[in-house]
């Protein structure tokens, strides 16, 4: 059996010829004597059981007649029988009729007959009415079950899709989860690649700050001892032209070390208190000498409203004005350079201060004003010639200003002067916060001792150099090679200080000051140590290093050290400390140094 479609539903509609078909079938069975013919609304000649002959015109005529008729009407059948049309509205056509028995008077309206007759053709109509009814509940039926079946399968259908559509949709998430996992996982190897490539490059970066500066520490150490032995002039003049040369060297390697730390976003800023007049007082004293030299005044002012000491990296500010200081004083031959600290308002709890550098010297062009902050950028191609200087200073305080939450400027006019400036937030500090400087100072008060220092320094020039500078700063001093040997001399000799050389082989200068401080914790283990027995404070131990990263610093710190010295080292820097870390002892037991 073909499935039946949505469009076969009404195959089976009854049509209007069939149904006259029936009334008169029915019409037939209820006259077995009569004969009777059909003729529908457009004409069509339905002929009943029994065959009524009728000439056309006289069967058009009747049709005629019984239309406008509410009555029968008389005609006469081909046979000369009589016969009568009557019209049915309900069906709707004209129905001929003919019963050779009846006599005509008995076709009057109203008479026996034509009441049996209109009986017997309602009972017709009724019946045929009543089994077209029947056959449209039994098409109802069939098309209710074709619609269900229709219906069915729609569902079917649909169901199928969906559960396609829901498998694809599986698929689809499924290669989008390994698709997704296979990326993850190219991005996490890159990004370990990249970390180690940027690990690489911090090392290689820490590695030729140590390689640069090790060789500089000599260069600059022995130039400066050398120059104050007895020269004739032209050899005093030599030596301290190679002095100065390898301190330009040393700043332009500083330099590009720093812009390399900043570009790999490696610097970090510090947070430590200081006292900011302290900070100045620093940077004007670097160029007194040149000012007297030039005839330039340097003044300094600090706006009172502004906090004495302040949280922050000291160094790094010292670092900004030093070079803006550096830049007024090469560029200005007459007038003075100023340097200021005002108070602009209060924010969020910080004092938001201007810094600005103002000098009366040669100005810069407008045209150059943004160029100069660029790195190796000059105002004009004759300042390398006629000042020296390498362009890097200004893009280094650029973002220095800019990691202290501010923006660096300048306002310059040519033949007039220049003021460099920058805007930024102070914090004060806490008072229970106690620099790490006071902590050695308060620590450093209770020391009683001589002055004895271990010099533990694995490369012989730098252990050359030091000796000969701690011994001319007045103290004696004590050579050991690396850090097993340093606490062999601590078993047989007291010391005031260490200063330990963080790279060494065999034993590092991390490992030696971790072992000191098991060794002073252990009551028993102590007792075996001259240097560490009678001790009551933590022996002082300054770690040296060529790396200048904070992490090193941090890392020496965490090892147990006490200070922490930056190579090369030179005479300013370890007198300072020396000075800072011993004071009772220099006034004990420093010697003469004539
Ligand atoms: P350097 O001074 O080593 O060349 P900087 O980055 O510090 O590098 O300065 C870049 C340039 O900006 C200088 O070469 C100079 O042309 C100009 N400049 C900086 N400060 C001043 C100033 N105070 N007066 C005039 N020109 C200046």
């Amino acid at each position: 059996m073909t499935e039946p479609t949505f469009d076969s539903i009404f195959d089976d509609l009854i049509d209007v010829k069939e149904e006259l078909q029936r009334f008169l079938a029915i019409l037939d069975g209820l006259l077995p004597e009569a004969s009777a013919l059909l003729v529908s609304e457009t004409d069509v000649v339905l002929d009943g059981a029994r065959p009524l002959a009728l000439a056309p015109p006289v069967r058009e005529k009747l049709v005629r007649e019984a239309r406008a008729s509410a009555g029968f009407v008389a005609g006469k059948a081909d046979n000369g029988a009589r016969c009568h049309a009557v019209y049915l509205a309900k069906l709707p056509a004209v129905l001929i009729i003919s019963c050779a028995a009846a006599p005509e008077e008995d076709w009057r309206s109203g008479s026996a007959l034509t009441t049996l007759l209109r009986n017997t053709i309602d009972l017709a109509l009724h019946r045929q009415e009543r089994e077209m009814l029947v056959a449209d509940h039994e098409q109802s039926v069939r098309q209710i079950n074709i619609l269900q079946q229709q219906h069915g399968k729609l569902i079917e259908d649909n169901y199928r899709q969906y559960r396609l559509n829901q498998d694809r949709e599986k698929e689809y998430a499924r290669k989008l989860e390994s698709e997704i996992a296979k990326q993850t996982a190219e991005l996490r190897e890159t990004n370990a690649r990249l970390e180690e490539i940027s690990r690489l490059k911090s090392d290689f970066l820490a590695n030729m700050s140590h390689e640069l500066r090790t060789p500089m520490n000599a260069i600059i150490g022995f130039s400066e001892l050398l120059s104050e032995t007895p020269l004739a002039e032209e050899q005093l003049d030599y030596t301290r032209t190679i002095a100065q040369s390898a301190t330009s060297l040393l700043t332009l390697i500083n330099d590009i070390l720093d812009l390399a730390k900043i570009e790999a976003g490696k610097l970090e800023l510090e947070r430590q208190p200081f006292e900011l007049a302290e900070v100045i007082d620093n940077v004007a004293a670097m160029f007194k000498i040149p000012a007297r030299e030039k005839g330039v005044a340097v003044t300094c002012k600090i706006d009172g409203r502004i906090p004495k000491r302040i949280m922050g990296d000291s160094n790094r500010l010292r670092q900004i004005l030093i070079n803006l200081a550096g830049n007024a004083m090469k560029f200005t031959e007459q007038g003075g350079i100023d340097i200021q600290i005002a108070y602009e308002r209060e924010a969020a709890g910080q004092i938001v201060s201007r810094f600005s550098v103002h000098d009366s010297g040669i100005g810069i062009p407008a045209d150059r004003v943004e160029a100069i902050f660029e790195k190796f950028t000059q105002a004009d191609g004759s300042t390398t010639r006629k000042y020296g200087g390498t362009g890097l200073g200004l893009a280094i305080c650029l973002q220095l200003v800019e990691l202290m939450g501010g923006r660096l400027a300048v306002e310059s006019e040519v033949g007039k002067g220049s003021t460099f400036y920058f805007v930024i937030p102070l914090e004060e500090a806490p008072a229970e916060i106690v620099s790490l400087q006071e902590h050695k100072e308060a620590g450093r008060e209770k020391t009683v001792s001589g002055g004895r220092i271990l010099l533990v320094e694995d490369n012989a020039v730098n252990q050359r150099l030091a000796s000969i500078l701690i011994t001319r700063q007045g103290y004696e001093v004590e050579v050991a090679s690396d850090g097993a040997e340093s606490l062999e001399h601590l078993r047989h000799q007291t010391f005031d200080l260490v200063l330990m050389d963080v790279q060494m082989p065999n034993m590092d200068g991390m490992e030696a000051t971790r072992r000191i401080r098991e060794i002073e914790a252990d009551p028993v283990l102590r007792q075996s140590y001259v240097g560490l027995r009678t001790l009551e404070q933590p022996l002082g131990i300054i770690g040296l290093t060529a790396h200048a990263r904070k992490e090193d610093e941090t890392a020496c710190y965490e090892a147990g050290m006490t200070g922490f010295l930056t190579k090369p080292i030179i005479k300013a820097k370890l007198s300072m400390i020396l000075n800072e870390m011993m004071p009772r002892i220099s006034c004990l037991a420093k010697k003469d140094p004539s």
